[in-house]
């Protein structure tokens, strides 16, 4: 582990160290409260053995700034107090601190309390990986390893909460005739192109652009940067891409399968909001099946009157 030790007395800081070191860690100390959290933010060490009484910050701050800093790691912090103070040592658990010793320091206390240190740490950290992994599954797809609908909401949120979203286009993606496909492959054959079209999808944007499965057959596109009329040729590239996988379907008047889309476009100062564009994406993609299927539409609704 690393650990952080604060102490401003240079004989018991010594000795600090030479318990920490012996226990095997790794040492950084500091001189006064002050430093102690200055170097726990360019450090964060798992542990911290720290001083009460210090000039400037005190172990009590110290222990409150950094219980207020963590959001996923979490630091064990251990006191040290003078022999027989119990209200110090109520006041530094209240502080947010994990355990306590007293001076003069027996190296052993400090030993076994750095070896359960270690084991609330890894937990912490153990959690802190399970938490993430499973923020990223709720919003992934399993089939298409595409985000999902959840993640579109949320990024879509996100992209209006930065100070100027700037101009860029969502895209709805369908897959045409698919129930026919379905019906006459089979759903696992269904499955597997979807999968293959998803991935084709994802292959014909730029990295700053992203691609959800909407649901069902359905997928989402957003275009940043990106004008309806320059939308309009990504989505044709996309539509021709995947008309080129060449994924027989004798139910298509195409032989193939293939996709259509319809794109609406958010310029600055036009807009109500996203869900007013997924309609607009929506309503064109319907007029791309409406005109015949495998074309891309685009919403004239949010056109500038000029
Ligand atoms: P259109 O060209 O108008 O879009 O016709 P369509 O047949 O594609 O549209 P419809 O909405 O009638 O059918 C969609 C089909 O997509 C029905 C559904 O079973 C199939 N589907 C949706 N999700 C999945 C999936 O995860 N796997 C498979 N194999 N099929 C799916
Ligand atoms: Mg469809
Ligand atoms: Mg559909």
């Amino acid at each position: 582990m690393k650990v952080l030790i604060a102490d401003d007395e240079l004989i018991s800081r010594m000795i600090t160290k030479a318990a920490v070191e012996q226990s095997g860690h790794e040492c950084i100390v500091a001189v006064d409260g002050d430093s102690a959290w200055e170097l726990f933010q360019v450090h964060s060490p798992e542990a911290v053995v720290t001083d009460l009484m210090m000039p400037g910050m005190n172990g009590l701050d110290l222990c409150r700034a950094i219980r207020s800093a963590e959001d996923e790691s979490y630091t064990y912090v251990i006191l040290v107090t003078s022999h027989g103070s119990r209200e110090d040592v109520l006041a530094g658990m209240d502080a947010g601190a994990d355990d306590y010793v007293t001076k003069p320091l027996d190296p052993f206390n400090l030993h076994i309390r750095l070896l359960a240190a270690q084991r609330i740490t890894s937990l912490h950290a153990d959690l802190a990986r399970y938490r993430s992994a499973l923020t990223e599954q709720a919003r992934t797809d399993p089939l298409t390893k595409l985000h999902n609908r959840l993640k579109l909401t949320e990024d879509l949120a996100g992209l209006h909460t930065s100070a100027r979203p700037g101009d860029y286009c969502l895209a709805m993606v369908d897959v045409d005739n698919f129930k026919s496909y379905n019906d006459l492959y089979g759903h696992q054959a269904g499955d597997a192109a979807l999968a293959t079209i998803a991935s084709t999808l994802a292959a014909e944007v730029r990295a700053s652009d992203a691609v959800y499965r909407f649901g069902g057959e359905e997928f989402l596109l957003v275009l940043r940067d990106q004008t309806s009329s320059g939308a309009e040729v990504v989505l044709e590239r996309v539509r021709s891409a995947v008309h080129a996988l060449q994924i027989e379907h004798s139910g298509d008047p195409d032989g193939v399968l293939t996709i259509s889309a319809g794109v609406a476009a958010y310029t600055e100062g036009h807009r109500a909001g996203t869900e007013q564009l997924l309609k607009e994406a929506d309503l064109a993609l319907y007029a791309a099946k409406a005109s015949g299927r495998n074309r891309v539409a685009v919403s004239t609704q949010g056109s500038s009157p000029n």
